[in-house]
């Protein structure tokens, strides 16, 4: 009906009930309201408003992890429509490690959210394909299963009956496939043809396999919770609310349980942003703040001594003229010669550190296969090794003057990495490099 033909009493029953049926969903604008006023007939719900409301719908919920990007494995409801992938969301029953830390939940992210685009993404390999082009050229053709592992079975059988079958390595990349049972079938392929297999954290850097060799453990740390009963945390050239999302949230929670989280690094990045401060040292120079940060640490004493002389290498003795080591064998000759030295206040003398030298790491005199644990303990049992001082020692050959790595190390800060000097490296206020390094005092008397 054309605007024109209708009568006053029409026009204003029309566009009452319109903008009344608008207000009621809250949705009346003065656009709406001027279209309301020309608009012909009277609108009808149920009808587009439904695609709207059919997209909330589906025929199930099924249970699926993510770890395609950051290995977290976070759970997640899978809505399930039409055989399809209609949405997902993650799911919160994530318990606690521990009472006195919070629960898992949440883990997921948006790039877990967005998983099924894998599935159903173009770039999906669904069949074999073979490189038919140059490398990197783009040019694949599509071949039937037969054909793609008679060839690969070719392959394998030529490489190893012409070198041998540890000339062909079996690398599990990024370790996707352990979360799948058919990981078995693939270890046992492996162990039985006799392939190479490098140690999974081969493909991570040697962090974990160092901390074996030295600890016994592969991650020797504590889990994320442990976060929470931290009182200083430091996030130092690491960006967890962007490259460990699932676990980011501990540091949040951490914060309202009074955790000092100090973000250090020269951008603001998404840590940084909801950290309790942000130190920012211009690109390259941390070690110049961490250097600084531990002037203050020595100058106030914030130190827990016990635990310096018993776990770490500041009581070694150093030579004067080189910088070098004095070593066990140095001093004395027998099985322990390559160990290093502390000297005793107790005794005035010096002995052979325990636990030092390879033979203490259940590894044999130098140069001998690795023996069996066991290893001997770092225990002082007695002992008190000095932190500072110079003494000279009697040697088979010629008497050296020695010192500590602890006073070397606080003589080095003391001339080169006091905050101010830093300051004039990294950027970063000598105040604000002191309140950071006084942050999680630890004062136990010397
Ligand atoms: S946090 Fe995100 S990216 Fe990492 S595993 Fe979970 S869903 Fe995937």
């Amino acid at each position: 009906m054309p605007a024109s033909t209708i009568d006053r009493r029409t026009f204003f029953t029309r566009a009452g009930a319109a903008a009344a049926a608008l207000l009621s969903l809250k949705y009346i604008s003065s656009e709406a309201l001027a279209q309301t006023a020309t608009a012909e007939p009277a609108l009808v719900y149920g009808q587009w408003e439904d695609v709207m409301r059919r997209k909330w719908t589906w025929d199930r919920v099924v249970r699926g992890s993510r770890g395609i990007n950051c290995a977290g494995h976070c759970a997640f409801n899978v809505y399930v429509k039409n055989g399809i992938v209609w949405r997902e969301e993650q799911q919160g029953e994530y318990g606690k490690a521990a009472d006195d830390t919070p629960d898992w939940g949440p883990r997921g992210c948006q790039k877990g959210v967005r998983h099924a685009k894998h599935m159903y993404g173009k770039q999906r390999v669904l069949y074999p394909m073979k490189r038919v082009g140059e490398r990197g050229e783009g040019k694949w053709q599509r071949i039937s299963w037969e054909q793609a592992t008679s060839e690969i079975a070719d392959k394998f059988l030529d490489h190893a009956t012409q070198s041998g079958p540890d000339s062909i390595t079996f690398a599990t990349g990024t370790a996707m496939v352990m979360k799948r049972a058919s990981f078995a079938a693939l270890f046992r392929f492996a162990n039985s043809t006799g392939l190479v297999m490098p140690e999974t954290f081969a493909g991570v850097g040697d962090l974990p396999v160092g901390a074996y060799m030295t600890l016994g453990h592969s991650l020797p740390g504590d889990n994320h919770a442990a976060i929470y009963k931290s009182k200083c945390v430091l996030v130092w050239a690491a960006n967890p609310a962007a490259t460990r999302i699932p676990d980011a949230h501990f540091l949040w929670e951490a914060k309202y349980n009074g955790t000092d989280v100090v973000t250090i690094a020269p951008d603001f990045n998404a840590t940084a942003m909801h950290s309790s401060r942000w130190l920012n040292p211009k690109p390259g120079t941390d070690t110049a703040l961490a250097m600084a940060m531990v002037q203050t640490i020595i100058a106030d004493g914030l130190i827990d001594w016990a635990y310096v002389r018993e776990q770490t290498d500041l009581p070694f003795l150093v030579r004067e003229s080189n910088g070098k080591f004095l070593t066990w064998g140095d001093v004395a000759a027998g099985e322990h010669s390559d160990a290093y030295c502390m000297w005793d206040a107790k005794s005035q003398r010096v002995v052979r550190a325990p636990g030092s030298g390879a033979k203490a790491m259940g590894g044999g005199p130098p140069g001998a296969a690795p023996q069996p644990m066991p290893r001997e303990s770092l225990a002082l049992n007695g002992v008190e090794p000095a932190l500072e001082g110079r003494w000279t020692v009697t040697t088979p050959k010629v008497p050296v003057e020695v010192t500590t790595v602890f006073a070397k190390l606080k003589a080095l800060c003391d001339e080169r990495y006091t905050p101010e000097l830093s300051q004039a490296i990294t950027g970063v206020h000598a105040d604000n490099t002191r309140a950071v390094a006084r942050s999680s005092p630890v004062r136990v008397p010397a």
